[in-house]
């Protein structure tokens, strides 16, 4: 046993005197599955600097001391959304002035300069509802860029958006899927998942997929063989209890599956939503409830799910490196021309070096990965 563990004994002794969450601490530590009841008390008793190193813990004996990243390109084909969510800074209606739809040759132009001039190993891909924009279009931008860049790896189109697509053109999700993945789709990024709860998706969505029909969209993605991203949408109107059942359905399928490659949490950001123009919200959630929120993601999917990405986008550089200290092993990546964070007022800016300082800054060894965990390069 480390000081490090010692410390955190001792820690977790003194705690026993005043509370009865060390024995939820001390399963996690054990490497024991929590249930929802423990999930529930992790948000609502823990001091949140022991649970901070709880997580830390556990961080450091599943992924070492290793913080990954992607160089990953994003591509945001259009604005244009069938959708008008109220969490959405970024839909446009047709018709709007700065509408927009990019065309094969724009994506693959793009595609070229992400991949030579800015070293991306991966082009995420993703927009809006389009309601007019059949099959055939997101085929095309798929061999387009993989006849051009073979090695490249797509990860396109979130669950909600291929439900979306399966609707409108009369397919089944799997024939979606299966058409897509013949084109060249690789991966599917995370998205639309927000909180899977039924009351508090109807008043922060609207005109998307359930939850459930998000799970099992996925579900069908992993049976085909593509890996996926999971994420949740925190820090607008749920309660912790939204958060640990969406966290523990996302563990369940994994277990089923095993199609995740990490679980994303991402902080809600309110500028330019509807959310924020009703003063349905007023703040975006404080920076401690973000790293509880993390922090309890690593407890409740340990051993299941095992990275734990810090979307420094919507958390901030700063926070995000407090977040790696809170359970996180992952920054998710460049995210290089990222445009629906950015509509609500992030700044979305970033590059390997700087990636590579902030994750040295807090003494930790960064390692860009590809899409599917492998690492390509240490930076020692
Ligand atoms: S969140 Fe997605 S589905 Fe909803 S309005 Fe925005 S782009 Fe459309």
């Amino acid at each position: 046993m480390n000081i490090y563990n010692i410390k955190i004994n001792l820690h977790l002794k003194m705690l026993s005197q005043i509370s009865d969450i060390s024995d939820v601490l001390d399963k996690a530590l054990s490497g024991q599955e929590l249930s929802y009841h423990d999930g529930i008390k992790l948000f609502e008793e823990t001091d949140m600097f022991l649970l901070g190193a709880v997580a830390d813990q556990i961080r450091k004996k599943l992924n070492g001391n290793l913080i990954t990243f992607v160089s990953s390109y994003y591509l945001n084909y259009t604005n244009i959304c069938a959708a008008s969510c109220p969490l959405c800074a970024f839909y446009r209606k047709e018709g709007d002035s700065d509408s927009y739809v990019l065309s094969t040759e724009q994506i693959v132009s793009r595609t070229n300069i992400a991949i030579k001039e800015m070293g991306a190993t991966e082009i995420h891909i993703v927009g809006g509802f389009h309601p007019r924009l059949g099959l055939d279009y997101y085929e095309k931008i798929m061999m387009a860029i993989k006849k051009e860049f073979p090695n490249v790896v797509i990860k396109a189109l979130t669950p909600a958006e291929i439900f979306f697509i399966s609707k409108l053109t009369k397919n089944s999700v799997k024939e979606v899927l299966s058409r897509l993945k013949d084109a060249g789709l690789d991966s599917l990024p995370g998205g639309g998942a927000e909180i899977f709860d039924n009351e508090i998706r109807d008043v922060i969505v609207r005109g998307k997929c359930s939850g459930d029909e998000w799970l099992e969209t996925v579900r069908q993605a992993h049976e085909i063989g593509l890996k996926s991203n999971a994420t949740m949408l925190f820090g607008h109107i749920e309660k912790p209890k939204h958060i640990v059942d969406h966290i523990l359905k996302i563990r369940e399928l994994q277990k089923r599956t095993k199609g995740f490659t990490t679980f994303i949490p991402l902080k809600f950001s309110l500028e330019n939503t509807e959310l924020e123009k009703k003063h349905l919200i007023k703040n975006e959630s404080p920076s401690v409830y973000d790293l509880r929120v993390i922090a309890v993601s690593r407890l409740l999917l340990s051993g299941v799910l095992n990275n734990i990405s810090v979307y420094w986008v919507a958390l901030g550089k700063k926070l995000a490196q407090i977040a790696l200290k809170y359970g996180g092993n992952d920054m998710v990546g460049t995210a290089f021309s990222e445009e629906i964070f950015k509509a609500a007022g992030k700044n979305t800016g970033t590059s390997v070096e700087e990636l590579v300082n902030l994750i040295k800054e807090i003494r930790m060894e960064p390692a860009q990965r590809d899409t599917f965990f492998n690492i390509i390069k240490k930076f020692g």
